[in-house]
């Protein structure tokens, strides 16, 4: 953009060139700049000639309606060609001579007149890429003075160490001289005469000198800040950036001098062609920022395009340090102004697109933009030329790359957003999968739970009565024979055997033999409490054992299973069924080593001599201190 300012600013004028001499460099822009700005340069011929005002109460005095200009093409015209012969000079009618890009030697001669009583001035050529200024003061068509200025001759040489070209010029009160001066400079031809009181010329570079410190050390602390990010995030967007940050204080401080006052004073040769290099390599690097932070979120043509603009951009950069300035510099601004404009038109695309940052993008280059207008109009007459006014481009560049800054920080923000939320996405999704995988185990622990359940269930019953089988009543009685000798407490334990069983399977089928022992058991497990026991113990001899009765009890529920089952017919498929059952019974409190065969062996006992006295009849055991036992019947 500020390449493209200079270029555009410097062709000002160049409606007064000669076309063949001057370059014009995208004309296209020079046809709109003029067709707006054009009219107020209407000449003003016929216009005399006055000298320049030199008077003390003046601090500075600007040179400008009050010289001629002499376009030499040859470039071969010396002074004293110039002061014999007659020359057609031209009354120049801007306040600047501006002559754009030319291969000619420029002429300018004025005369300065001064009405003192200040004698000692500074005379300043407020333009630091000018190649080659020979300044002649004349009196009398004599050479009084002579200076040489201009950056092709080292920084040294020059009478007053400044960024511009300054030299101190004595002028007697009320004395008058012609001075003449020549430019020649493959830069744009723009010669901003003025003379200074010196003291009003330091103070003015002083406060200068305060904003342009502000204006470099701003840029570099971005661009140092700016190294630093790079490093610590590796992303290329951030040295792109860097590149154009540098860049573009390097291109500011060539065209204002201050790069051939401070960096390299003596390289006359590299100050030629830094100008034109660093201006190619912002361009390089401004398109691949471009390329880096907007460009990749749009279609791929715009990518391909774009591709293209920094090939070429970095082709120039060969060129420029390849090819002459003055052949090269026209192509340059073209390609600039069309890239400018390009920038600017992504930015609005991508901000219409909501993609992050763009309204910071285009912001920045608008703000830029609005920066050149500004100088354009102070340049042309349409607002003051004040500090603010040239300043304007500084200022814009300043701000811009405050602004991309921000949009560079505003995308660091954007991408860690994306992140979190990234990373809560996951932490969701691992902890819905977790939560997932820990119902599944519970319901699996559940099933095999049931399934363990089921099967131990199923592994302790007795399928044919539903009641505990031998395996649960010895789990069953070895449990609670060690509760019973911890607490001391009665245990019964009966074996009830079926009278002549073997008959009736016998005479009437298993199928009765299978609804009898149902029957049997359905009638047992009725008459004793739900926290007894009542198993199966054999094919048709039955177990129960009786929690905590006192001997009474025990006697009386045994004598009511016995009658419970003789006392009513049995219901079959094959018809009523009469049975009666012998029953042998062990009770009393077992001690620490009474194991579960004791208890069981001595009902065993009983009910063997049950069925030898004649069946259907109840024998008890008693469990005594010495674990003997004492029948009755
Ligand atoms: P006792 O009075 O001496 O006990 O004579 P008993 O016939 O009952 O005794 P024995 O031991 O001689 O016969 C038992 C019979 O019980 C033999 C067997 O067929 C029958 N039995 C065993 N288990 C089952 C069963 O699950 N279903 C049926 N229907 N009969 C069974
Ligand atoms: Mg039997
Ligand atoms: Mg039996």
């Amino acid at each position: 953009m500020i390449w493209f300012s200079e270029m555009i600013l410097t062709n000002s004028n160049s409606k007064t060139l000669n076309s063949r001499q001057a370059c014009r460099p995208a004309p296209w822009l020079w046809i709109i700049f003029n067709l707006s700005f054009g009219f107020i340069l209407a000449g003003v011929a016929g216009k005399s000639v006055a000298a320049v005002l030199l008077n003390a109460e003046l601090k500075r005095v600007e040179v400008g309606q009050q010289v001629e200009v002499y376009e030499d093409a040859s470039g071969e015209l010396t002074i004293s060609e110039l002061t014999q012969y007659s020359i057609p000079w031209q009354i120049h009618t801007d306040n600047v001579v501006n002559k754009g890009y030319s291969d000619s030697a420029w002429w300018i001669r004025f005369q300065v007149y001064n009405a003192g009583p200040v004698t000692d001035w500074l005379l300043q050529i407020a333009y630091p890429v000018l190649d080659d200024i020979q300044i002649y003061e004349v009196v009398d068509g004599q050479v009084r003075n002579q200076w040489q200025l201009g950056d092709k001759y080292p920084f040294a040489e020059r009478n007053v160490e400044n960024r511009n070209f300054v030299v101190p010029f004595l002028l007697p009160e009320k004395a008058q001289v012609q001075l003449l001066i020549r430019v020649h400079s493959s830069s744009s031809i723009q010669v901003p005469i003025s003379f200074w009181q010196p003291l009003a010329f330091f103070e003015d570079d002083a406060r200068n000198s305060w904003f342009q410190g502000g204006f470099f050390g701003a840029l570099i602390i971005i661009a140092v800040y700016n190294l630093l990010l790079f490093l610590g995030l590796r992303d290329v967007v951030y040295l792109f950036y860097v590149g154009y940050v540098i860049c573009m204080a390097l291109f500011s401080a060539g065209i204002g001098g201050w790069a051939y006052q401070y960096l390299w004073p003596e390289e006359q040769l590299w100050n030629d062609r830094i100008l034109l290099f660093v201006l190619t390599l912002t361009l390089f690097f401004g398109m691949a920022f471009s390329a880096r932070f907007v460009v990749r979120f749009l279609s791929h043509r715009v990518n391909r395009l774009q591709s293209i603009a920094i090939a070429v951009s970095a082709v120039l950069v060969v060129l420029s340090l390849l090819i002459d300035y003055a052949q090269l510099i026209q192509w340059v601004v073209v390609f600039s102004v069309a890239v400018s404009a390009w920038a600017i038109f992504l930015g609005v695309v991508a901000w219409y697109r909501k993609i992050p940052a763009a309204r910071w993008y285009t912001l920045s280059w608008g703000i830029l933009a609005c920066g050149v207008l500004l100088l354009g109009l102070s340049k042309y007459g349409f607002l003051p030329s004040n500090r603010f006014t040239n300043s304007a481009i500084q200022i814009g560049i300043l701000l811009e790359v405050i602004l991309l800054s921000f949009a560079l920080a505003e995308r660091i923000a954007n991408e860690r957003a994306l992140r979190l939320r990234a990373q809560q996405r996951a932490l969701e999704i691992q902890r819905l999968a977790t939560l997932e995988l820990e119902t599944r185990v519970a319901d699996r622990t559940r099933e095999l739970q049931l399934a363990n359940e089921k099967l131990q269930t199923l592994s302790d019953t007795d399928q044919l009565t539903q009641l505990g089988n031998r395996r649960y009543l010895e789990h069953f009685m070895s449990r609670e024979i060690a509760r019973a000798v911890r607490y001391s407490r009665v245990m019964a334990v009966f074996l009830i055997d079926i009278d002549h069983f073997k008959t009736i399977n016998d005479e009437q089928g298993h199928l009765v033999g299978d609804d009898c022992l149902q029957e049997v058991a359905l009638r047992i497990s009725t008459v004793v409490r739900e926290t007894d026991l009542v198993a199966r113990y054999g094919g048709e001899e039955f177990c129960v054992v009786l929690l905590e009765p006192d001997s009474k009890r025990a006697c009386d529920v045994a004598e009511r299973i016995r009658r419970a089952i003789s006392d009513t017919a049995i219901n079959t498929r094959g018809g009523p069924v009469n049975l009666t059952v012998s029953i042998g019974c062990c009770v009393g409190i077992p001690q620490g080593d009474t194991p579960t065969q004791a208890y069981l062996e001595k009902a065993d006992t009983e009910l063997y001599h049950s069925k030898h006295q004649g069946r259907d009849c109840i024998h008890t055991a008693w469990l005594g201190a010495d674990n003997s036992a004492a029948s009755i019947t």
